[in-house]
């Protein structure tokens, strides 16, 4: 069985004590949610203290991305190891701002979600095609790439353990929605695609959309049958809307 999960990617936003605070509401808030899962991605400075707070509740903890190499010369990197260490369970790794703004390709994506399996860390795997693609039609090829060449070289027992994310980066930030209709089928058609590789395995896969989405919309998307949740980047922000969206299953 598949779990619903809504995981928070508060991207670069925050400081610690407004992080912390923010964790906090979501916990009170969040108690008496039991069908789905949450997680939260603060920055990396907040993640430990964050993960303090997490201590003893079902929330769980992601980084926003993980080093490429497991150590060494790298400066200003940090390692799936040092993540774990502090008690990171997930990662984000393949976000579409990274995938522009840092040039990360499949090659150094895959080395990434190797790295943060070999450390006990779920990867949420992200795919989604900009808006050229999806107006020349080309958004079916564009996920199916992106998985094919990251999902497709790990071995079958980590597949078990990955999280995709699907957000159309021209959702992403900009108010605009895919329609429940669209999500569907294109989450239809990433759930075909990993079957191609990992058979019925993929039936048990989290498929997550994200872009734009909010209280408002939540319930209509996440009713369709290939969507098991979401990745929220600007209402994770704020805990009321953040838990509204939780509460839409
Ligand atoms: C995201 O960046 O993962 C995201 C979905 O952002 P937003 O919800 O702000 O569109």
């Amino acid at each position: 069985m598949r779990k619903n999960i809504v995981a928070g990617n508060w991207k670069m936003n925050t400081t610690v004590n407004e992080g912390v605070k923010l964790v906090s509401e979501i916990i009170e808030k969040s108690k008496d949610l039991s069908n789905v899962k949450l997680i939260v991605a603060p920055p990396f400075t907040h993640i430990f203290s964050v993960g303090e707070k997490l201590k003893g509740t079902d929330i769980g903890l992601s980084s926003q991305n993980c080093a490429s190499e497991a150590k060494g010369a790298y400066t200003g990197e940090v390692s799936a190891e040092m993540l774990a260490n502090i008690g990171v369970e997930y990662a984000i790794i393949g976000h579409s701002e990274r995938r522009e703004y840092y040039k990360e390709c499949s090659e150094t994506l895959l080395k990434k979600v190797k790295l943060a399996l070999a450390n006990g860390i779920a990867p949420i795997f992200c795919v989604g095609e900009n808006l050229t693609e999806r107006e020349e039609n080309r958004h079916f090829d564009v996920v199916k790439q992106q998985i094919e060449e990251v999902v497709f070289n790990i071995d079958e027992n980590d597949f078990e353990k990955i999280i995709i994310a699907y957000e159309p980066v021209w959702a992403i930030g900009t108010g605009k929605t895919a329609t429940s209709e669209q999500a569907q089928e294109i989450h239809a058609h990433i759930r075909k695609v990993l079957s191609n590789k990992f058979a019925e395995k993929a039936e048990n896969t989290s498929i997550l959309y994200g872009g734009s989405c909010k209280p408002s919309n939540a319930k209509e998307i996440f009713a369709q049958p290939d969507v098991d949740g979401g990745l929220i980047g600007g209402a994770a922000l704020n805990a009321d809307d953040f838990i509204a969206i939780a509460k839409s299953f």
